[in-house]
């Protein structure tokens, strides 16, 4: 594990605000991350993990405050895109993992790779190729052709790790993505996470109810009430 606190950000966000009426879901958050670093976020139940995690992703925009993005192009003011190009930086620079991994039953595993590929005008035969160059680096050669419900829970995670990846996401968001596996499976899937991201460059961003889980990132975050209360740089 690297941790890189002081490297500069390749995502950064200053004074996030969201409120939902009068819930105060965050409440002025800075956060950054930088290349190759996991950062865990972490924090009871309403705290405004997700909250967080879909303004840094562009999935919500929040109140007030700060997101940016550098991408290979330069600077992105990500809170500030209309939502047309707000989905785009979605699925060219972002990846994501959720605690259910959303792939879709009917689809094979390599298709359900594919897709993001195929969605973005790759040819399906190319887009297969590169799909089943992820299954295998998550360990899953042989298993292409499986259906999802085929597959364990732990499998399925780590097809939902290639999927989120496969596009070349310069950083991915789990949301608990361990959270329905049991504690073996839940290193595995860690594993996989942690090593086809920080291992290539990337960065990854997971929230977490996991002391194991949360151990295994560079940083960890502490959220209470839509705030920051703690931060601190795993050895
Ligand atoms: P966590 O992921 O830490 O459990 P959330 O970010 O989901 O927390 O929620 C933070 C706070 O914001 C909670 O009080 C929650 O009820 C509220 N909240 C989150 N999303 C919504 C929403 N779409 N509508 C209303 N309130 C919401
Ligand atoms: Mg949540």
């Amino acid at each position: 594990m690297t941790a890189a606190p002081s490297s500069s950000p390749v995502l950064s966000a200053g004074s996030l605000v969201k409120t939902y009426g009068t819930a105060v879901a965050l409440g002025g958050v800075d956060f950054r991350v930088a290349a190759g670093e996991s950062v865990a976020i972490m924090g009871a139940s309403g705290s405004g993990k997700t909250t967080l995690l879909h303004c840094l992703a562009g999935i919500i925009q929040p109140d007030s405050g700060t997101v940016r993005l550098v991408a290979p192009s330069g600077l992105v003011d990500v809170a500030t895109l209309s939502e047309k190009e707000r989905s785009r930086l979605r699925r060219e620079s972002f990846g994501f993992v959720f605690q259910q991994g959303f792939l879709l039953p009917e689809l094979t595993a390599v298709e359900n790779v594919a897709l993001p590929l195929m969605l973005g005008g790759t040819a399906r035969a190319q887009a297969e190729q590169e799909a089943a160059g992820w299954l295998a680096a998550l360990g899953l050669a042989g298993f292409e052709t499986r259906r999802i419900g085929q597959l364990s829970g732990g499998q399925a995670q780590r097809v939902a790790i290639a999927r989120a990846q496969v596009t070349g996401a310069s950083v991915v968001f789990a949301d608990e993505p361990t959270g329905a596996l049991d504690s073996n499976t839940s290193a595995e899937v860690m594993d996989a996470l942690i090593g086809s991201t920080t291992g290539r460059g990337r960065s990854l961003v997971v929230v977490t109810h996991d002391e194991n889980v949360a151990a295994r990132c560079s940083r960890v975050v502490q959220l209470a009430d839509g705030r920051i209360v703690d931060e601190a740089v795993t050895a």
